[in-house]
């Protein structure tokens, strides 16, 4: 069933690392070869085989409607028709600001950039800039794209300096990046202790890089308060929740607010997008108003601020869709979670928005280290079948699934009965 996929994989691999452009995509913790994607079709994917599956990873998050959705797919075309780019402003930048800006209390001003990446990455610079400071915090398990000083995750969840987690990173570059552990109070506390020069936090405060953990609201609000007394800066990194979770994502969810927010590919719908936005205050130190160096050839592009600012207004437009997304992403998980009690089978769910999450374990996760105890090999069994049965599930079980507004109550259904069959023997 996977043949033409199965050569072009080998034939991928001759000529790009590992076959792919990004890690992930060569299901090495699955097994398997990677089916090679012809098209996308409202909620599903078809592959080079004619293979049809049940999309639930939605290009890692940016199709909330699905795939080719007309009016975004007419405003690309639209868009495209008059240019792919030109390096000089266009109007297109300031109207999705525009719509950031007036969906957030404490934003006043947005960057666009072409990556989550490159979000994260300038949102920190713009940190250390303002504050004057060197160190930041980051959890264990929280991703934030590939940048040295974020490259850093393995570690033993003290309050450590963070030893790089890959070749090619000098441990100088990561030596002022502090290693929480998520959801950990005292550890956060101790690491404050230890530096009086920490520019910030940064946090997935619905972490999708672990699965799907959510900061507890207590340990949110104690990042709030010791960025408060220790003059840092907190960064929320919104790049998978933002839009997702819910309209303001996982800011319109809980109290804490953060000072910088990150956003990404969901705010593109598909195309390649990041921002970061903060107060003016903070944003008016970013060049050319201020002297804090960022910048970027493709950023704004006018064919992704198309894209995006047709999702985002869609979604303003009816802000009901949220209710429907987490209604669908709940009956998946209480049908998943329903099977797999049936047959004895340690399992967890969460759900937040159109955002959901299961793990193969005894007790809900609530850091890097819960989820490390999950069975990961009943997992990728899991995966295997499911994809033979025409689910597309996201291929580790550090990462997360997503509901389109164009997956049904019947296709989750089906789902259902197709995780029956395969837990059965699980
Ligand atoms: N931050 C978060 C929370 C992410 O999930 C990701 C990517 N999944 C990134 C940053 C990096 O984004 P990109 O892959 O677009 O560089």
């Amino acid at each position: 069933m996977f043949e033409k996929s199965i050569n072009a994989y080998e034939e991928a691999k001759k000529v790009i690392p590992g076959g792919v452009d990004s890690p992930v995509r060569a299901f090495n913790s699955v097994g398997g070869t990677p089916p090679f994607i012809a098209k996308g079709e409202g909620a599903y994917l078809i592959d080079i085989d004619g293979n049809k599956y049940l999309d639930f990873v939605q290009s890692w998050g940016p199709l909330i409607f699905g795939h080719c959705d007309k009016d975004i797919e007419e405003a690309v075309i639209k868009t495209a028709k008059n240019g792919l780019s030109f390096g000089a402003p266009t109007v297109l930048e300031t109207e999705l600001a525009s719509e950031i800006v007036e969906m957030y209390d404490n934003i006043d001003k947005v960057r666009f950039v072409s990556s989550g990446t490159e979000a994260t990455m300038s949102a920190i610079r713009l940190a250390r800039g303002v504050t004057g400071k060197s160190d930041i915090i980051k959890f264990e398990g929280c991703y934030h794209g590939h940048s040295d000083s974020l490259l850093v995750q393995a570690g033993s969840g003290m309050a450590t300096c963070g030893a790089p987690s890959s070749p090619g990173v000098p441990a100088d570059l990561t030596k002022h990046t502090l290693l929480c552990e998520y959801n950990n109070i005292e550890n956060l506390k101790k690491c404050f202790a230890e530096s009086s020069d920490i520019a910030c936090i940064i946090i997935e405060p619905i972490a999708g890089n672990m699965g799907l953990i959510p900061a507890d609201i207590e340990f949110l609000e104690a990042c709030r308060k010791l960025c408060d007394e220790n003059g840092t800066l907190l960064i929320y990194d919104e790049v998978m929740s933002g839009f997702r979770a819910s309209l303001t994502g996982a800011s319109g969810i809980v109290r804490p607010q953060a000072d910088i927010i990150t956003f990404g590919k969901v705010i593109g719908a598909g195309m390649p997008v990041g921002a970061f936005a903060s107060n003016s205050k903070i944003m008016s130190q970013l060049s050319p108003e201020g002297k804090i160096y960022q910048a970027g050839t493709l950023s704004g592009n006018p064919v992704a601020m198309a894209a995006g600012l047709t999702s985002l207004r869609k979604l303003k437009a009816n802000p009901a869709i949220y209710d429907e997304l987490t209604a669908k992403s709940t009956r998946l998980m209480n049908g998943l979670k329903e099977v797999a009690t049936k047959y004895n089978i340690p399992f967890q769910t969460t759900v937040r928005g159109s955002m959901f999450g299961f793990f193969f374990c005894e007790k809900e996760p609530k850091n890097f280290k819960d989820v490390n105890n999950c069975d990961f090999k009943r997992f990728a069994t899991f995966h295997r079948e499911m994809i033979k049965r025409g689910f597309y599930f996201a291929c580790s079980q550090y990462e997360l699934g997503f509901i389109s507004t164009v997956i049904t109550n019947e296709d989750i259904d089906a789902c259902i009965n197709a995780a029956n069959e395969i837990m059965k023997n699980l």
